[in-house]
């Protein structure tokens, strides 16, 4: 079951709808993907989608990692040895988190292809169906309004609304959103870094008001004093996701006081399914829930996290909505949306068809 033949490539993808956040605007996403093949046929596949923004690590360092001789370490190996070769790969690859998760997923999906199982089924199912979160940019209200109705009429029951730039007309804007979605629609926010200590503090009162599960990263990724300062109920109902990218930082979060009560956990900040799994078992520990995230991805590394996440006791949210604005996708398959659901496919590995 030898390793005989590894393939890397970089696309550049358009996106359908192009989005506003409090950090960045988004039109068009570059990935990476990684194909492993054995000499027995099977196949594993991985993509990878830097987030210089969040990381640091840029499409030109991801695609450097992966070409040339960069994944030659692997031509002859055995795809069985899954342990010591995502070791090896975190080892290898780590300055570059999304080529060292194209690498550990590819790894994965070829051992339970090995397996012929589901890829969740090998690290242990304990979830089946959960909703969710499509994203709301920030815009004007008026177009968020058309943006929500278009979501609630594809099935959505869960939306993700994008604040940080200007407190009043989120406030505006978050408004329209709930008054649009109904009572029985779940909204969460995502501040990306944008609020201030003031800010963040009046959230407590707009989270209340307006019947919101939670809000992400109101702070600075590095401002965990000013989270530590916010009451317990507040924090309580924070996600962390900029401040929470690597498996040491999730062990420093997990302490008391804890800056917020729940980890954002994406493949694309810590390096694939291995390391996320240790953030998702220290979270468990921890009692910090954990939700799922992701940026601009294929469905091939949006079908890896919610393999991950299904196998996670702590996993209570998932915002998977990274594949479903790409204009086309190398890959096909991996899961369903099923009325706002995110449902895996039965197929072997990672359940995802290449297409070239
Ligand atoms: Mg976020």
């Amino acid at each position: 079951m030898k390793i005989r033949r590894v393939e890397t490539w970089r696309e550049g993808i358009p996106l359908l709808r192009p989005y506003q956040i409090a950090t960045a605007h988004h039109a068009e996403v570059d990935l990476v993907f990684v194909r492993l093949e054995t000499d027995t046929g099977l196949v594993g596949i991985g993509s990878g989608s830097p987030a210089e923004h969040v990381t640091g690590e840029t499409i030109e360092a991801c695609e450097t990692a992966l070409d040339g001789e960069g994944l030659a370490w692997l031509d002859g190996r055995d795809a069985r040895d899954l342990g010591a070769l995502r070791r090896e790969a975190r080892s290898r690859l780590r300055p570059t988190p999304a080529a060292r998760a194209a690498v550990d997923m590819a790894l994965y999906d070829l051992f339970a292809r090995i397996l012929d199982r589901p890829l969740v089924d090998v690290l242990g199912r304990c979830h089946d169906a959960l909703p969710t979160s499509i994203t709301v940019g920030i815009q004007s209200a008026d177009d968020a309004r058309a943006e929500v109705l278009e979501y609630l009429g594809r099935g959505f029951r869960c939306l993700k609304v994008k604040i940080g730039l200007d407190f009043e007309a989120d406030l505006e804007r978050l408004s329209v959103v709930r008054e649009t979605a109904g009572p029985s629609v779940a909204i969460r926010v995502d501040a990306n870094q944008g609020y201030d200590l003031q800010e963040a503090r009046a959230l407590a009162a707009v989270l209340d008001d307006l019947d919101i599960e939670f809000a992400e990263q109101p702070l600075q990724a590095d401002a965990l004093e000013q989270s530590r300062s916010l009451p317990a109920s507040l924090r309580h109902r924070i996600a962390m996701d900029e401040s929470v990218q690597v498996v040491a930082q999730a062990f420093d979060l997990v302490r008391e006081p804890k800056p917020g009560g729940i980890f954002n956990i994406k493949l694309m900040k810590c390096g694939g399914i291995t390391p996320a799994l240790d953030i998702a078992r220290l979270a468990e520990l921890g009692r910090i829930d954990v939700m799922w995230g992701c940026m601009d991805e294929s469905c091939i590394s949006i079908a890896a996290a919610l393999h991950t996440a299904y196998a996670c006791p702590a996993t209570r949210y998932l915002d998977l909505d990274g594949s479903l604005d790409l204009a086309r996708d190398p890959g096909r398959g991996g899961f369903l949306v099923r009325e706002g659901n995110l449902v895996l496919d039965t197929g072997p590995g990672l359940g995802v068809e290449l297409l070239r």
